[in-house]
Order: C-alpha cells, then structure tokens, then sequence
C-alpha cells in the first residue's frame, strides 16, 4: 500500500498557482493533496477545493494574493507562527480557526477560533487531524525556561484518506515521535536555538520514519550537514525546499 503511494508521489505533476513551491500527492482514493511551501514553518495545504493555512505569516507572502481558508490551522503563538495581519488576510466568516489556547489569548485578532490542545482530533468532512505535543526537552532560555514548554503548542497529524502528513510546529526529537504511526510525509524544524540541531534533526527523522522528509523552519541551519547525515538513510526521501 506504501509503496504504491510513493510510486504516485513521484510522477505527480502541480497544476497550480505555484508550481514551483508546490508539491503534490494523490491519496489511495484519488484525491489530490496539493502542498505549498510559503516558507520557514507555514504551508498552504490544497485538498478537495479546501485551502488550510498553517501558520500563515505575512513576512514570507502577500497573503491578498493567496486563496482564502477554508481552514488555518496554527502551533503556537510565536509571531512567527501567529501574526493577526495573514490571519485577518485569509480569514472569512466560513473559515474554521484552529489555534491554541495561548493564542486565543493573546493576538488582536478577532475570531470565533477553537482551541485545540495535545491529543484532541478534529474531524472535517474531507480530512481529520491529530494534535500531538511540541516542545523542547534541551533548548532553554537565559532565565532557564524552554522556549517552547510542553503542552503550549501543537504539532498537527493531518489525515488525508489513508495519507498522514506530519507538520511538526517548533519541537525537539521528544520520546512522542516514537508512537505517531506510520507517517508519509513529515515537516520537521531544524533551528538553533529554538528547535533542532541537524543531529537532533535526524534523531527525530529516524523516530518518525516518513517515507518523504521535508527540513523546514531551518532558518540559518546549514542544509549540506543535514544532506550529509542522511547519506546512509535508505528509507527516507529528503527533499529540501526554501523554507529558511
Ligand atoms: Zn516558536
Ligand atoms: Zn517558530
């Protein structure tokens, strides 16, 4: 069944806005998932004529030139990843908000978000998703805090068909990435001091097994240490896109 996934990843064509940021897959049932990759830790995922915004950012994009969302979908409340400007550009009175319960809090902007925490799923008419925890065990502020302290932010498993796509949100290799199923795809950070190193990076890598490995949020990470280290790695694809 895996394999036959694959087979159709790699001859799949985008016919979309942004071929050259995209990238796409067909599910089992034939649906087409259609990934954009806007940069640093926020994609634009297409999927039965549905548009999910994950941590929309202004910095990376002009969002008036994107489709609205039929779904945003946020980690955390960093202002890289919570920036009330993308969110009041892609926000309609039909998106559904996703967001944790420090971000309902804290932005200026107004909306009828839900909060999702570790462990809830959310079931959609054409996709469901699971959030699971992120967070840093190492990586630690001057005053000794985490900057991402367990049970603030989410990483999201979206469930498309029988294709599981893992975006991770800011995290470290945590003992979690050992129980999250089979995992497709997988959107991993990579950023020091606020995720991962490219050691902690393949650590994580070789607890989630994806069969496609995107490094993203790798901000001034050195790419070619990350190509390197997976030399002996058979079984999973890194595919590196402009996601500083
Ligand atoms: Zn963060
Ligand atoms: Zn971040």
């Amino acid at each position: 069944m895996r394999i036959s996934i694959l087979v159709l990843v790699l001859v799949m064509v985008c016919s979309v806005a942004y071929p050259q940021k995209s990238d796409c897959f067909v599910t089992a049932k034939g649906n087409r998932l259609t990934i954009t990759h806007i940069g640093h830790g926020t994609l634009m995922l297409s999927y039965q004529d549905e548009v999910i915004h994950i941590d929309p950012w202004s910095s990376l994009a002009n969002y008036d030139t994107l489709p609205k969302a039929d779904y945003v979908v946020l980690t955390h409340h960093h202002r890289d990843h919570l920036d009330s400007l993308a969110l009041s550009k892609v926000y309609t009175p039909n998106t559904q908000l996703y967001w944790t319960g420090i971000c309902a809090s804290q932005t200026k902007f107004k909306a009828d978000g839900k909060v999702v925490a570790n462990g809830d799923t959310i079931v959609t008419p054409h996709f469901r998703f699971i959030a699971v925890p992120a967070y840093n065990l190492v990586n630690k502020r001057s005053n000794g805090e985490p900057f991402h302290p367990k049970g603030e932010g989410n990483g999201y498993i979206f469930e498309f068909d029988n294709l599981r796509v893992y975006v991770a949100g800011d995290t470290e290799n945590i003992p979690e990435m050992e129980n999250l199923g089979p995992i497709d795809i997988a959107f991993l950070p990579a950023n020091l001091p606020f995720t991962m190193s490219p050691e902690m990076f393949k650590a994580a890598a070789i607890m989630v097994k994806p069969q496609i490995l995107y490094p993203y949020h790798t901000g001034n990470t050195d790419l070619n240490i990350i190509k390197d280290l997976f030399v002996d790695i058979k079984d999973v694809e890194v595919r590196f896109r402009e996601l500083k």
